[in-house]
């Protein structure tokens, strides 16, 4: 496939965890970067020939920036590369693609869920849907290290006081503490959060591994591939 890239400035980057990045970028041709919520961008790795898919975790119509939002992978070419790029530099991205998103179902009711850096196309998917659905009903359920992994915590901490048509349930396996939920998701434990999750379209993005345990437990409660739609990341 032909990408089209297009020279971005990297106007600054915000720490989001111990580990995870978001680069705020700024279309040097000055037009507007139009991606669907939810699509990712090809990353070019400066000289090396070398490139990376990384959702946009930027809304379009919403967000100041173009964003990306990349968890450093020990010892991985692309994550750190972007990640200590200087601000200030040129980097390219091409134009968004993917048909993970949300923006043409409609449905009203949603059961997102993520894994570790897999929140990337959640995140620019509920604030599209909190902006454009003004009858959403949305159940987000991710699952992270610690604390002080959540990306955006704050975020979602505000979103969730002040818009009841969001829900959050945020899993950490270390340190947990009120508000967020330990111990491990399951099939069962699903069902008992999000009791209504049948009548709930299903968007989930993580690992792969993570993703063979959601088939297993959507297969466990029924729901089917009309109501299940996924993105992995890597291998
Ligand atoms: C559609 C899509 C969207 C994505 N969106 C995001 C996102 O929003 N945020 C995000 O953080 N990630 C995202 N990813 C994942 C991302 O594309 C990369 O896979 C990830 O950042 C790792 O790339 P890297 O170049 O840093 O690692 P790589 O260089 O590819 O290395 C990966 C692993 O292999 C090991 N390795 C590399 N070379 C060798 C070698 N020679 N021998 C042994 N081991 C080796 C590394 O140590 C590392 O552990 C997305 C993936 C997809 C498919």
């Amino acid at each position: 496939m032909d990408l089209h890239f297009r020279p971005m400035r990297l106007h600054s980057r915000i720490q989001e965890t111990p580990d995870t990045f978001t680069q705020n970028f700024v279309p040097l041709d000055g037009k507007p970067f139009v991606n669907r919520p939810g699509q990712f961008t090809v990353v070019k790795v400066g000289e090396t020939g070398v490139c990376r898919p990384y959702t946009v975790s930027s809304t379009h119509g919403i967000s100041e920036f173009v964003t990306t939002t990349v968890c450093r992978v020990p010892g991985g070419c692309a994550s750190n590369w972007i990640t200590t790029v200087p601000v200030g530099s040129t980097v390219y991205l091409a134009d968004p693609m993917g048909d993970f998103t949300c923006d043409d179902d409609p449905m009203e009711k949603f059961l997102l869920m993520a894994s570790g850096s897999g929140i990337t196309p959640i995140l620019s998917m509920t604030r599209w849907l909190l902006v454009h659905k003004p009858r959403v009903d949305i159940e987000v359920v991710y699952t992270t290290k610690s604390p002080a992994h959540i990306v955006q915590r704050d975020w979602w901490r505000v979103m969730t006081e002040c818009r009841p048509e969001l829900k959050t349930r945020i899993f950490t396996k270390e340190n947990a503490c009120t508000p967020y939920l330990t111990g491990r998701l399951t099939a069962e434990r699903l069902a008992e959060l999000v009791p209504d999750y049948a009548e709930r379209r299903l968007y989930a993005c993580a690992s792969p591994g993570f993703m063979k345990h959601l088939d297993t437990w959507r297969r466990t409660l029924g729901i089917d591939d009309e109501h299940f739609r996924t993105e992995a990341f890597g291998c």
